[in-house]
């Protein structure tokens, strides 16, 4: 079995559709949540990751964009491109995204796997680093957790007392890189596919990840993709400036 695992496309048409004719072939698709808000194109992303998978988790921007959360824990930028997307949803997606279920969600039945946006413990808490890991995986027995929230590409193993973090590293910053590593018998892990539509972590380029099951292995990906295209889309929308320069940052 071969997954695609998706997550943080945050309403970046251009983003989604570069990584979606990058993308190897795959069997099954996970959706980690966050589909939209910051980006500028909510419906169109909507329409087009409904048709993808059939495995989703709702992410804090898709509920505060459909009215689940008041978005009131939001900076001012946040909640402003959340109210607009409020606005710009047609009703059709509005009602879709906020029928998405909260994590942790079983993608696979017969699998020790579990999807969730944030933390299994909380699906608004930020996983940030080792520490928060091996605490949330102290917790949390299934083998595999995918998780997004915090917009960076990275992995947490966890042994007994033994942790280890997977960041990949890749060779060239401004063309399609892969990056893969083999899970270890007796570890349980949290993984995050990184952002396809908001990168934090210093890499602009848009992030997701491979689970191939047969193999037992993780390969991230990085694509670079039509950032000013997005910006400017981003910018025609009056939302902030501040979310079109990110994009160029990786931040
Ligand atoms: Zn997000």
């Amino acid at each position: 079995m071969r997954v695609l695992v998706v997550s943080d496309i945050h309403a970046n048409l251009d983003a989604l559709q570069t990584v979606l004719d990058a993308a190897p072939a795959y069997d099954l698709l996970w959706n980690l949540g966050d589909m939209v808000g910051y980006g500028a194109d909510p419906n169109e992303v909507v329409s087009i990751v409904q048709g993808l998978g059939e495995v989703f988790v709702r992410g804090n921007h898709d509920k505060a964009c459909c009215g689940i959360s008041d978005a009131s824990d939001f900076n001012l930028i946040a909640a402003q491109a959340a109210f607009w997307t409020r606005e710009t949803l047609s009703n059709e997606n509005f009602e879709w995204l906020k029928s998405l279920p909260a994590g942790p969600i079983k993608p696979y039945p017969s699998q020790d796997i579990t999807c969730v946006h944030g933390s299994p413990l909380d699906e608004d808490e930020y996983l940030i680093d080792m520490r928060d890991a091996v605490h949330a995986l102290n917790l949390w027995q299934p083998r595999l957790t995918f998780f997004g929230h915090t917009h960076v590409q990275c992995a947490f193993a966890l042994n007994g007392k033994q942790s280890e973090g997977v960041r990949p590293r890749y060779e060239v910053a401004n063309a399609p890189q892969r990056f893969h590593f083999d899970l270890k018998p007796n570890y349980r892990y949290l993984i995050n596919p990184g952002s396809i539509g908001q990168p934090r972590d210093g890499d602009p380029r848009a992030g997701f990840a491979l689970y191939d099951s047969d193999e037992e292995r993780i390969t991230f990906y990085r694509v670079p993709y039509d950032i000013a295209s997005q910006q400017k889309k981003i910018l025609d929308a009056g939302l902030a400036q501040r979310l079109a320069t990110r994009l160029a940052e990786g931040r």
